[in-house]
C-alpha cells in the first residue's frame, strides 16, 4: 500500500491511497483543478481514482468532491449526516454510496472502516483503509480521544493523525475567546499534546508512518507539533512528517 496527504490544513485536506490497482482519496478539500496538480506531482491521475470517501461537510474536506466526481466520474461515499450536511457544495454526483458509521466497506482489494469521531459537523468519521496485510488510518478533526478511537487505531501502520494547535498559541494568538472554545471543545480539534499522548498510547513495532496532520497555521507551528510527538515517539524507528498545507508529501510505502 501507498499513501501521500496531498494537504493538510483548514484550508484544505486530502489523502491519496493506493494498493495493487486500487486508487481511493480520503476527502477532497482543494480545487478539483488543484487535486489533479497535485496527484500529478506524484505520477498519479484523478481519472484512476475508484472512489472518494468522505469524512465529513466541512468546506476543507470536500471543496472539490463534487467536481471532481462529475468531471471524472468518480463514485462518493459518505454518510448521510455528510450527503445531506453538504448537499449544496457537493451538488449533483456522478455516483454516490451511504454507509452508515461503523460500517467496513469493501472496494476492489481495500477495506475501509468508518468510525465515529468527536466533531461539530453532522456526522463526523475517520477511516481505516486496509488490504489484508497493512492499514493506514485517517483520524483529524476530532475535539477529543474516546476509548472508541483508540480501540480502532491500535495496530494500524501508519497514521495520519491530528495535531491541531499548541495550547500557548492559541491562548495567545488573535482568536476570540469564543473561537477558541470552540477549537478546545470536545467537539473541536485535538491540541499537540493531547495528540502526542494519544500518540503514545498507539506505539507499536509494526508502525511504520505518522503523518502529523491539520496543523492550525494560525494556533500551531510544524516545529512544536514536531517536537511533540518525538517526545513520546523514543527510540521508536517509525517515520514521522508534517503534512503541509501547500505541498503533497511524497508517496509513502506501508508493508
Ligand atoms: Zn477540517
Ligand atoms: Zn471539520
Amino acid at each position: 500500500m501507498y499513501f501521500s496527504v496531498l494537504g493538510s490544513g483548514s484550508k484544505g485536506n486530502s489523502v491519496y491511497v493506493e494498493s495493487g490497482t486500487t486508487a481511493i482519496l480520503i476527502d477532497a478539500g482543494f480545487s478539483g483543478k488543484e487535486i489533479a496538480a497535485r496527484l500529478q506531482s506524484l505520477g498519479r491521475r484523478v481519472e484512476d481514482l475508484d472512489a472518494v470517501f468522505v469524512t465529513h461537510e466541512h468546506h476543507d474536506h470536500i471543496h472539490g468532491v463534487g467536481v471532481i466526481s462529475r468531471r471524472y466520474q468518480i463514485p462518493v461515499y459518505s454518510n448521510y449526516g455528510t450527503f445531506k450536511g453538504g448537499e449544496n457544495i457537493l451538488g449533483r454526483l456522478s455516483s454516490y454510496s451511504e454507509f452508515a458509521t461503523g460500517d467496513t466497506i469493501q472496494l476492489q482489494g481495500l477495506q475501509v472502516r468508518t468510525f465515529a469521531v468527536s466533531h461539530d459537523a453532522a456526522d463526523p468519521v475517520g477511516f481505516i483503509i486496509g488490504n489484508g496485510k497493512v492499514s493506514l488510518a485517517y483520524c483529524t478533526d476530532t475535539g477529543k480521544v474516546s476509548h472508541l478511537l483508540r480501540q480502532r487505531l491500535m495496530g494500524c501502520n501508519g497514521l495520519v493523525l491530528e495535531f491541531n494547535h499548541d495550547l500557548q498559541m492559541l491562548k495567545d494568538g488573535p482568536y476570540s475567546h469564543a473561537l477558541q472554545q470552540r477549537v478546545r471543545s470536545d467537539h473541536g480539534h485535538l491540541a499537540n499534546e493531547d495528540a502526542a499522548c494519544f500518540l503514545q498510547s498507539l506505539l507499536h513495532d509494526q508502525l511504520q508512518y505518522v503523518i502529523l496532520a491539520h496543523l492550525s497555521t494560525t494556533n500551531n507551528h510544524p516545529d512544536l507539533a514536531m517536537k511533540a510527538a518525538r517526545s513520546v515517539v523514543g527510540d521508536n524507528l517509525l517515520q514521522l512528517r508534517v503534512a503541509s498545507q501547500a505541498l503533497a508529501t511524497e508517496l509513502m510505502p506501508l508493508k
